[in-house]
């Protein structure tokens, strides 16, 4: 009986999934209590997406400059605030955490400003309020936190992306570690800004997981836009010199730099949820198990988005959180469809995937067609620059259909999100092709692929 608790659905963590989630119940006219322990809007508003999205604006404008030199602009010798755009990046962080708290008590909810911990299968602990709270249903939407080597000597000295949007002054050179997304952006970010900046990863290539020729056309690219990319090589030791840190590496290379940035990974954030206590279980990489509809072990209890570790973006965080909605107060049991979803990475320039990569749909297929082209961005046509867009389609032969976009390129994530639609529609290439071209894009590559690339004989 719902009467009996203080409310129909709490919520653990105000971020992407928590806030959507806690809206769409409270709409519903159900009584909704939130507890997050730091800023309403999670790590997408307060120190993910947005945030270094405006950094990559930030950071691209030198890029721009460049580009208006080659159409005859002259300009005065720019210089760049640190200062102010943090600034300005952080009203507007500011305003936005305000929308999302302010789109929540519209709604009805409750929103306690405190770490929620579970007590048992019905009652939150609202810690340092001297307060408990009882539900009828919970739903723990706690997201992740980044993960770094706790054991390296020195790592006391390095920053993570959190750090990274409140340093106080812009270092003059940073060594950023890791090969995934986080990673790339940021050295991307940096390098824009003018900072001497050397990228080290421990794996063969960035991006892992990737297609293997977005892999290396970006890694190219990022050289080219004067980012060190330095691979097969990990720390043993960070030490402080002074003002500087020096970067030991096992292979017995060394790195001297200002700061040193992890973005070696996430993990879901589970620590002192009294996940126990409650009995909900854990998979073995230490994210909150689900089934397909974003229960946990224990019925009443609910999980979605980074801290199940599925697919960890912000729209997947949101659409978990609508199908939880949809399943419990709707009475529609719904669940999220993982396929086809776009993906970005902001890198300079920038990457748009969705679908299969090439290797992945070897497997899922067996052969594939691959239509691929590298080319010049008309942009840059003025600049001497050589930089090249890629554009990768991956088709299943037998039914034509097409299985995966890759692009890398200016204005890639903006293509990508048009191009899923005929991905996850199951388009064929031929439908693709019978789209009539716009002229002059860099999209209209996308639909006058004709040239197969040539079956590479594997012996050989
Ligand atoms: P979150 O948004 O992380 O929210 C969790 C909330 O729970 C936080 O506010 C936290 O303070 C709170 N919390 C945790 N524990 C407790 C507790 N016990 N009690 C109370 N509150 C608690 N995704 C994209 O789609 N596109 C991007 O470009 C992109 N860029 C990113 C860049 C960076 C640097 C990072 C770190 C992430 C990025 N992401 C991006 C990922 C995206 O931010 C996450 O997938 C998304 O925020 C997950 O939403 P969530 O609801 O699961 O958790």
């Amino acid at each position: 009986m719902s009467e009996s608790y203080d409310y129909d659905l709490f919520v653990i963590g105000a971020g992407s999934g928590g806030v959507r989630a806690a809206r769409l119940a409270a709409l519903d006219g159900k009584r909704v209590g939130v507890a997050e322990g730091h800023r309403i809007g999670g790590t997408c508003v307060i120190q993910g997406c947005v945030p270094k999205k405006f950094m990559v604006y930030a950071s691209e404008v030198s890029h721009h400059l460049k580009v208006a030199e080659g159409y005859g602009w002259t300009i005065p010798e720019a210089h760049f605030s640190w200062k102010s755009f943090i600034e300005c990046k952080d009203i507007e962080i500011a305003r936005l955490s305000g929308i999302y708290a302010a789109n929540l008590a519209k709604a009805g909810a409750d929103v306690f400003h405190a770490h929620g911990r579970l007590k048992d299968a019905h009652t939150v602990e609202l810690v340092g309020k001297d307060r408990t709270v009882t539900a009828r249903t919970i739903l723990i939407a706690t997201g992740g936190k980044p993960w770094v080597p706790d054991a390296l000597p020195g790592i006391e000295h390095a920053i993570t992306s959190e750090e990274a949007f409140h340093l106080s002054d812009l270092p003059r050179s940073i060594v950023v570690v890791g090969g995934g997304y986080i990673a790339v952006e940021f050295a991307g970010i940096f390098a824009g800004l003018g900072v001497e900046t050397t990228l080290v990863y421990r794996g063969p290539n960035i991006l892992r997981g990737f297609d293997d020729d977005v892999r290396a056309h970006l890694a190219g690219e990022l050289e080219r836009r004067g980012i060190r990319v330095v691979l097969g090589c990990q720390h043993a030791e960070i030490r402080k010199e002074g003002d500087r840190l020096i970067s030991v590496m096992e292979t017995g290379q060394s790195f001297e730099s200002d700061q040193v940035m992890f973005a070696t990974g996430r993990v879901p954030n589970t620590h002192d949820l009294g996940l126990e206590a409650a009995g909900v279980t854990l998979t073995e990489g230490g994210a909150i198990a689900v089934d397909a509809f974003s229960r946990t072990s224990v019925p009443n209890i609910w999980a979605i988005g980074d801290v199940t570790d599925r697919m960890n973006l912000t729209p997947v965080a949101i659409r978990e959180a609508v199908a939880f909605h949809q399943t419990v107060f709707r009475d529609t049991p719904s669940r999220f469809d993982y396929e086809a979803v776009p993906t970005a990475v902001f890198s300079q320039p920038p990457v748009g995937v969705v679908g299969l990569s090439e290797a992945e749909a070897r497997k899922a297929v067996g052969p594939v067609d691959i239509y691929l082209t590298r080319f010049r961005p008309m942009k840059y046509a003025f600049m001497g620059l050589d930089e090249r867009t890629l554009m990768k389609l991956v088709v299943e032969p037998e039914s034509n259909r097409v299985l995966g976009v890759h692009i890398v390129g200016p204005d890639a994530p903006e293509m990508i999100q048009l191009a899923a639609i005929a991905v996850k529609a199951g388009l064929t290439k031929a439908q693709w092709d019978a789209t009539c071209a716009l002229h002059p894009t860099a999209a209209e590559e996308l639909v006058t692929l004709r040239e197969k690339q040539p079956v590479l004989d594997m012996a050989g």
